[in-house]
């Protein structure tokens, strides 16, 4: 057991004995269960933590010893159904201990305090006895504090908006309303959008401030920001069901329809004839770029040696139909037409490049996605994550992770190219 010394983000310094490789998976504190119980029975155990009284211990502060807990893989990892990729809706497992546990003892040391204004409610509240409240006022919780709320969040069924609860969130004021009871009376029968924003706000106060980690999805090959440590107590956007969602998107058939007319008068603009290069509707799970982000289009020259033993060369323009989708289900509705001819003229420059011999879009392109990783992970991160994949077993390693071999062409400075796709 090594002794890390830790700097919160509250500036307190506190000395962790984390037990490694102990994995304790129950969360029953004292005879009831917890929200995240395991890291808090543990951290309350004789000898983990000193410099601090673990329940004094603002949340904020708790949430990045719990990451701590995680890393070092002391306790479980906390179940996570909703976990799914954005791109194939595969379930996605997170394992914290691929994380570095060092980067924890200093990573939130000049982490700034969260701002303590009032936060803006989406819409405004009635009150009791008149009045109405466009803002609330909420502070960072203890651990202490916030029990009443991680005792409701480990039952079964869903929590109730109580005094107790707000109490336990932080909530201070309402507009100008500050007595408990009414506030659980108003907010009890406020709107999800509403009452979403009460949950956004806590996280803001309460949650460790953000590290970002990758993960790949093992189907697909979507790269995902995962916010760590993970998941947070509550869930915002899951809240948020009043989502105006607006008209559905075009369904399958009516988007190859529009593909169709769209496209001749590009082929025609650009010089290319149609059957050269046809264009395809991809209805399946969507290609994505070395930087493991879903393509709207690809354009691929494909090479296959026939049975007669000849090379035949064929160019293919691809749409990829449900990344369409799910920038409208995600972002709203936009101009269709005009994203397609964008992507169609777009593939159609690769191709005109690729006969020319040169392509220095796809150059470019690649050079950016490199560079955002980057960016996103830092280079030493990156270097680890590839190494620590080159390290796997083979046959897990080829049918695994091919957004790794990116990061070990940028681990090793690499600029080789993967395959034939461009985007
Ligand atoms: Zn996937
Ligand atoms: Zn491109």
């Amino acid at each position: 057991m090594r002794r890390r010394r830790v700097v919160l983000p509250s500036g307190l310094e506190v000395h962790v004995r984390a037990p490694e490789g102990a994995v304790r998976d129950d969360d029953v504190v004292d005879g009831t269960r917890l929200r995240f119980g395991r890291a808090i029975a543990t951290l309350l155990a004789p000898g983990v933590v000193e410099g601090a009284d673990v329940l004094a211990l603002a949340m904020r502060d708790f949430h990045v010893l719990r990451d701590l807990l995680l890393r070092t893989g002391a306790i479980a990892p906390e179940p996570d159904d909703d976990a799914r990729c954005r791109n194939c809706d595969a379930p996605l497992a997170f394992d914290p201990r691929e994380l570095d546990p060092i980067e924890l003892e200093t990573a939130h040391a000049s982490a700034p305090s969260p701002s303590l204004d009032p936060a803006p409610l989406p819409s405004p509240v009635r009150l009791p006895r008149g009045g109405i409240a466009n803002e609330i006022t909420m502070r960072p919780v203890t651990l202490r504090e916030a029990r009443p709320l991680l005792e409701a969040l480990a039952r079964d069924t869903p929590y109730r908006v109580t005094p107790r609860l707000l109490t336990a969130m932080g909530v201070l004021a309402l507009g100008t309303l500050d007595r408990p009871v009414l506030m659980a009376r108003v907010l009890g029968r406020a709107s999800d959008a509403v009452w979403a924003s009460v949950e956004q706000r806590y996280l803001e106060l309460n949650a460790a401030p953000p590290l970002v980690a990758p993960l790949a999805c093992p189907a697909c090959g979507t790269l995902h920001e995962v916010v760590v440590p993970t998941p947070d107590e509550l869930d915002p956007d899951a809240t948020r069901t009043e989502r105006d969602t607006g008209a559905p998107f075009l369904s399958e058939h009516e988007f190859e329809r529009l593909v169709e007319r769209l496209a001749p008068a590009i082929y025609e603009a650009r010089g290319v004839r149609i059957e050269a290069v046809p264009p395809r509707v991809e209805p399946g799970v969507p290609a994505t770029d070395i930087a493991g982000e879903p393509l709207l289009g690809s354009y691929e020259p494909r090479q296959e040696v026939d049975a007669a033993g000849y090379t035949q060369l064929e160019f293919v323009v691809t749409l990829y139909y449900r990344t369409f989708r799910r920038v409208w289900e995600d972002e709203g509705s936009y101009d269709v037409e005009a994203e397609i001819r964008e992507t169609l003229d777009h593939e159609l420059e690769h191709h005109l490049h690729h006969l020319a011999g040169h392509d220095p879009m796809d150059a470019a392109e690649r050079a950016e996605a490199r560079q955002e990783l980057r960016a996103l992970y830092g280079d030493r991160r990156l270097a680890k994550l590839a190494a620590r994949e080159a390290a796997r077993d083979l046959g897990q390693f080829v049918r695994v992770t091919w957004p790794f071999f990116v990061l070990i062409a940028l681990a090793l400075g690499a600029a080789a190219g993967f395959g034939w796709i461009r985007w």
